[in-house]
């Protein structure tokens, strides 16, 4: 069969070598001067291509089941195994992320593409997919250069994510002009904006932390693991992963002693305050806290810097041990689709099979990766999707 697949990133280039691999003959689309431009860009640079966690309730969107069918038929474990036939060598860290062992996101790209020219998949890059119509025997493409006919369509286009690296959104277009609908679409595992009155001071400080996202005094996401403080707000792994429920309005509450019950914060507090009574308020943190962190927990509970501990009394304790264990901040937003990961909503998975990913509403159209409503936490989840995703799409079953 003639199959096109639309988007040379991580998802389209797995279903291209699937279906070359099933002796289709196989053209692939990309409208950048290069394929897998983000893939490039992923993990800083290093690809964190998975992590061995991988399972369901790691990933997001209307119908939480709907990534079950592609997890099991090629989870983590399936993927190392294929990347492994390709003769890509991995590290696995403690956390159970994934990363070349180059250390470089090329080598992931190296591998797939010598697998596509390899397979005889015709790349056509920078060539940009106009259209799409259905016709009586499967789909017209439309590009600059005019109309192809294929047998079998795959939108791989990803989401509107990284802009700079190619997250551009057409591909929802091309869906909507074939009757299907996307859901609202927001940035996700992106930086959030907070206000900044204490947090400023701490630009450039990691903590690690649990979190908590209140809206109208309503818990909508929890978390924990390392937060970084910036001049705008925060970020890190952490807070990626709640920054998809991130609104303006909301608040977010960080426990900078996650290990620690509220008593024993006082208990370290009043111990400090009776062995060093001469020194400052300052300082009353710097046994377990990054020394701007305390001093800043310190500020944010009202507490003089300069205060002598001998003149602290149990209620100012009170109110510092409040600010380790609750440090509250507003949100303003987030650093939106440019600076995120990725896309949270994208095209209504209940309009796609999940057991082979092929449109319920146009025979023979296929869509994998981030343009579905399927969004992943931080940690190789999101490529894993891709991977995933694109290996079903590519059976064309
Ligand atoms: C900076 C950054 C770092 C990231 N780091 C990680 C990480 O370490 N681990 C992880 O798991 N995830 C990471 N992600 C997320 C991950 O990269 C994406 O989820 C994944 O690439 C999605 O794969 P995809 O194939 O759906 O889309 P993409 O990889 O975005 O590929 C889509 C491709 O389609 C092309 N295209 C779009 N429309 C058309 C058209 N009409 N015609 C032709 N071509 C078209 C685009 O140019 C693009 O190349 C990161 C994302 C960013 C932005």
């Amino acid at each position: 069969m003639k199959v096109c697949i639309i988007g040379g990133g991580a998802s389209g280039l797995v279903a291209a070598i699937t279906a070359g691999e099933r002796g289709h003959e196989v053209s692939l689309f990309e409208r950048q001067a290069r394929v897998g431009r983000k893939l490039m860009s992923t993990g800083n640079g290093r690809c964190n291509l998975t992590n061995v966690h991988a399972s369901p309730e790691r990933y997001h969107g209307a119908d939480g089941s709907f990534v079950v069918p592609a997890l099991s038929r090629f989870g983590a474990a399936e993927t190392l195994r294929f990347f492994d036939s390709l003769g890509l060598i991995t590290v696995t860290e403690e956390s159970g992320r994934v990363y070349p062992f180059s250390d470089q996101a090329g080598s992931v790209l190296d591998v797939l593409r010598f697998r596509c020219d390899a397979l005889g998949v015709n790349t056509l890059t920078g060539v940009e997919v106009r259209g799409i119509r259905k016709t009586k025997e499967g789909f017209e493409i439309a590009t600059a250069d005019g109309k192809r006919l294929f047998d079998r369509a795959v939108i791989a286009c990803g989401g509107a994510a990284g802009a700079k690296v190619g997250g551009v959104g057409l591909g929802y277009e091309l869906l909507r002009s074939l009757g299907h609908g996307i859901t609202a679409l927001s940035p996700a595992l992106v930086q959030i904006k907070t206000d900044t009155n204490y947090i400023k001071s701490l630009k450039g400080v990691r903590a690690q932390a649990r979190i908590e996202l209140k809206k109208d005094g309503k818990t909508v996401a929890t978390g924990a693991g390392e937060v970084q403080f910036t001049e705008y707000g925060l970020s890190g792994p952490a807070i990626f992963d709640i920054s998809g429920c991130a609104a303006p309005g909301s608040e977010i509450s960080l426990d900078l002693a996650p290990d620690m019950g509220e008593r024993e914060v006082i208990a370290y507090l009043s111990r400090r305050t009776a062995e060093l009574p001469g020194l400052t308020a300052e300082s009353v943190l710097a046994g377990f806290l990054q020394s701007r962190v305390g001093a800043t927990g310190v500020r944010y509970a009202g507490v003089g810097l300069n205060t002598p501990l001998s003149a602290l009394g149990s209620g100012e304790l009170l109110l510092i041990a409040g600010a380790v264990k609750s440090f509250r901040t507003a949100v303003l937003g987030t650093l939106g689709f440019d600076s995120a990961q990725v896309t949270r909503g994208g095209a209504r998975t209940e309009e796609f099979r999940p057991d082979t990913l092929e449109s319920r509403l146009v025979k023979g159209l296929y869509a994998c990766g981030e343009v579905l409503d399927v969004d992943g936490d931080c940690g190789g989840f999101n490529l894993q999707w891709a991977w995933s995703s694109g290996r079903l799409a590519g059976e064309l079953r």
